[in-house]
């Protein structure tokens, strides 16, 4: 299960200052009736440019999310399949990722706003009577959480590095300069 850490003022705060950039993708859920509702996008280089701590610099990433609206409470799914392209954590050349993962998360209504860790899942509470969510901050976060630990370029067949040589010649040598220094 994927968890995120949530400092609610934080977040909240990135909350309301993309809202306007994110119409397209605010749920409203008011007008919605109970049961299962499918929505679609591909996000890409510029959804993520948007964000300045943002890891990934190029993507396509096809995003479906599946909204069920129950009584009192919706559950929202979401399922990613694209590619990611990142900085490799060697010689720092883009490295390009397949990415597929899947997240879920509930929505309640209460008094507290903000985000309820009590439970395995994610749960994140809306003050009663809000119509609308904005799942970008979601959509961000859930795919910099689906990167993996390791960012190099892998080997080849030979078991040799495919990371860019003249980087990696220039990295070394620096290592050895500030070894003799
Ligand atoms: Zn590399």
């Amino acid at each position: 299960m994927i968890c995120f850490e949530f400092n609610s003022y934080f977040c909240t705060l990135i909350f309301f200052c993309k809202m306007e950039k994110h119409e397209l993708y605010t749920i409203s859920f008011k007008g919605l009736s109970f049961g299962a509702h499918e929505f679609d996008w591909t996000i890409d280089g510029s959804f993520f440019a948007l964000y300045e701590m943002s890891e990934i610099n190029d993507a396509s990433i096809d995003v479906q999310l599946t909204v069920v609206k129950h009584t009192r409470f919706l559950e929202l799914n979401f399922v990613f399949d694209g590619w990611v392209e990142l900085s490799c954590d060697r010689c720092l050349d883009p490295l390009k990722i397949d990415l597929a993962s899947e997240a879920r998360m509930f929505v309640k209504f209460g008094d507290q706003a903000g985000e309820d860790d009590s439970e395995d899942n994610d749960v994140i509470i809306l003050p009663h009577g809000e119509d609308q969510l904005d799942v970008a901050q979601y959509l961000y976060e859930y795919a910099h959480l689906s990167l993996p630990m390791r960012r190099v370029h892998e080997d080849d067949a030979k078991g040799c590095s495919t990371c860019n040589p003249d980087m990696i010649r220039k990295l070394e040598q620096y290592l050895v300069e500030e070894n003799r220094e």
